[in-house]
């Protein structure tokens, strides 16, 4: 009864387990119908996909057959059916127009499982070639090895032609630039140049894929200039400036030599108008303006020993030689005079003082000779005072003669870097304060330190100097008034070489109470 029991009990449990067993199937059965349903509707979705793909789809086989094709891909290659296409072409590796194409794309794939934009020139079935462009990916196995791939293609050919088109229109555009003699530069709104043609590599001393790329200024224009230079175009991309049209500016080439180049610029705008850069083209101007400097530099010596030459003809033949008639008539009444007399020592007197102005002369000549060509003058430290002193100790018998006084202001030593010549500034305006004054007047100097400057004052109450004459008396020639007064007309246009030599400053003032006040402002280095 036990036993029975147990089996009864057993069989229940068995039945139960049954029961789930059952339940369990029903409930696999049901998910795999809805598995195979779900199924069957992706690969409706997929070959829907596959059918109405405006890309040509391929499957291939590792060994290169096409296993599937698509309707597109059929169509690119001129196919009426996907299994004609497939029938005809059983190797992909037929419509490769190029041998060297055929096993490239298979070997590509398997050694990098993706290849993106393959181009190659295919044929159709019609013999006609096209450009194609695919994108292949691997298809591999549950070990991972590469059984095929899948590859999506696209007619390129109408790209290519443009492509081709703009590239010969480039070539020949670039031939154009190539063979213009002048030098052919674009840079962008961010310096960077974009094109430059034959010259300009070769003034550069550049392969052009060199240039290509580069910062224009940091590297093809000379430091000193660079920041200037920059600046300009920063202003002329950003529309601050109108135009930055024609100019001359040094360019640094390989072997770090400087070429003058004259530029045109021409801004370039997009379609909507915005600057995007600026086109230059320029000429190598080096050798002309080299030898235009140095015409120029032959000029002016010319110039400079033509009005020397025309200087010493006029002392020659009107200073010179009023003093030298006198001397020869002097001594021709001396030599027929008693030896020792007043007369005839009045005559040597006067012979003296008209040796003395012809010496004068010739030395102001010479210095003004020397001061013309000079450059520069070395400069030593003096005090003005010093110089001034012993100018006027020379002076003294002209002051006697005509009883003149000098007062004399200072505030203590007046030291500056300067040249000697400096003591002919003092001695030919105080020579001119005596010579253009009456007798019996005095005459004023005031030498003063200016913290880096020293000024000198030489006021007289003398005969006084228009306006209009005040600038010309300080140019050779420019005497006012002859009449009278025994001078070389040099004395002035000395004066003013010194100062300028000195890089300094000279100028006439009206004295109030009547006469002439001589300014000269000097640096002390
Ligand atoms: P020069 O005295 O030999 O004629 P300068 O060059 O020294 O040559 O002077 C040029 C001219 O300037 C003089 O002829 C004179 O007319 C005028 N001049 C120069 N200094 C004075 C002065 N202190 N007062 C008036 N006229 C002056």
């Amino acid at each position: 009864m036990k036993n029975e029991n147990k089996t009864k009990e057993q069989f229940l449990s068995e039945l139960k387990e049954l029961r789930q067993r059952i339940a369990e199937l029903e409930k696999s059965e049901s998910e795999c119908k809805r598995a195979e349903e779900a199924l069957h509707e992706a690969e409706a979705k997929y070959r829907s996909i596959f059918e109405n793909a405006v890309e040509g789809i391929f499957l291939i086989a590792l060994d290169g057959r096409i296993l599937a094709a698509n309707p597109a891909a059929a169509r690119m290659m001129g196919y009426d059916s996907p299994e004609e296409f497939i029938t005809v072409v059983t190797d992909i590796r037929q419509i490769y127009l190029d041998p060297d194409h055929r096993d490239e794309l298979i070997h590509l794939v398997q050694t990098k499982g993706v290849v993106i934009g393959f181009e190659v020139q295919t044929r159709r079935k019609d013999g006609s070639v096209i450009w194609t462009s695919a994108n292949v990916r691997a298809l591999r196995d549950e070990n991972g090895s590469v059984v095929g791939f899948v590859g999506m293609g696209v007619d390129i050919t109408e790209r290519k032609r443009i492509e081709e088109a703009l590239r010969k229109e480039r070539d020949k555009a670039q031939k154009y630039l190539d063979i213009a003699g002048v030098m052919i530069v674009v840079i962008d709104a961010d310096q960077k140049v974009t094109l430059v043609n034959k010259k300009c590599s070769e003034i550069l001393g550049y392969e052009d894929q060199e240039i290509i790329g580069k910062n224009w200024f940091d590297t093809f224009i000379p430091e000193r200039i660079r920041d200037k230079v920059k600046s300009g175009f920063t202003k002329l991309i950003a529309g601050e400036i109108e135009s930055f049209e024609f100019f001359k500016n040094p360019v640094l080439t390989r072997s770090g030599e400087e070429r003058i180049i004259a530029w045109h610029n021409a801004v370039l705008r997009d379609e909507a108008g915005n600057i995007t850069g600026t086109l230059s083209s320029g000429e190598d101007i080096t050798e002309s303006k080299q030898a235009e400097e140095m015409l120029q530099k032959y000029t002016v010596k010319l110039e400079e020993s033509n009005s020397l030459k025309d200087l010493f003809t006029d002392i020659m033949s009107h200073d010179l030689l009023n003093p030298l008639g006198v001397i020869k008539i002097a001594t021709e009444q001396v030599m027929l005079m008693e030896p020792g007399g007043e007369v005839a020592h009045d005559m040597l007197l006067m012979i003296k003082r008209n040796v003395d102005k012809l010496i004068n002369m010739i030395k102001s000549a010479s210095m003004y000779a020397m001061l013309e060509s000079a450059e520069k003058l070395e400069r030593s430290n003096l005090d003005l005072n010093e110089i001034f002193k012993a100018t006027v100790n020379n002076l003294k018998p002209q002051l006697e003669e005509k009883n003149m006084t000098l007062e004399y202001f200072s505030k203590g030593e007046c030291s500056l870097k300067a040249n000697l010549t400096i003591e002919s500034v003092f001695s030919n305006l105080l020579s001119n304060a005596i010579k253009y004054s009456p007798s019996g007047r005095k005459i004023e100097v005031n030498i003063m330190d200016e913290n880096e400057r020293c000024k000198i004052y030489v006021r007289d109450w003398g005969y006084g100097i228009k306006d209009e004459d005040k600038a010309k008396i300080f140019t050779r020639f420019q005497r006012v008034d002859k009449k009278g007064v025994k001078g070389t007309g040099l004395g002035l246009a000395i004066v003013k070489r010194i100062v300028d030599l000195h890089g300094g400053r000279v100028w006439i003032e009206d004295n109030p109470e009547g006469g002439s006040v001589f300014c000269v402002d000097i640096p002390k280095v």
